[in-house]
């Protein structure tokens, strides 16, 4: 772990009005960087290994919290809540047989003023269900 990790994440803390916890700077490490779209578990199997005693739940209100603050993106509607550290609008490709998540690049400046929402957006994402290259 460098200290880039510890500075992006006590400016978080501070923007935030959160306190620098271990817990927090746990799940933070779990999550930073990681594009390979983790669940709760995957997150909580990662966190466990220095904080042992770590409920799911801690696991599940802190990747929450961040994804509330634009930290991290959560991915709805799946089996379960998966979540990234990409935050920038991007597509996901999904296999429906092993449930992998890939990453594709969409038009960088969808012309998101053009189109009039019917309320405020919080979350951008085209998601493309298949059968990926492994299993097809
Ligand atoms: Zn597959
Ligand atoms: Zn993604």
């Amino acid at each position: 772990m460098n200290s880039g990790i510890y500075g992006n994440f006590r400016d978080i803390c501070r923007r935030n009005g959160w306190k620098c916890t271990a817990q927090r700077l746990a799940v933070y490490n779990g999550i930073y960087e990681n594009y390979t779209h983790p669940d709760v578990d995957d997150i909580w199997a990662r966190v466990k290994q220095n904080l042992p005693t770590v409920t799911r739940e801690s696991i599940y209100r802190i990747l929450n919290e961040f994804a509330d603050c634009g930290i991290i993106s959560r991915l709805d509607h799946m089996v379960g809540a998966r979540y990234d550290f990409q935050t920038e609008p991007h597509g996901h490709f999904i296999c429906e047989k092993c449930g992998h998540i890939s990453d594709f690049v969409i038009a960088a400046k969808m012309e998101l003023a053009a189109i009039s929402l019917p309320g405020k957006s919080r979350h951008i994402e085209v998601r493309i269900t298949g059968t990926c290259d492994k299993c097809k």
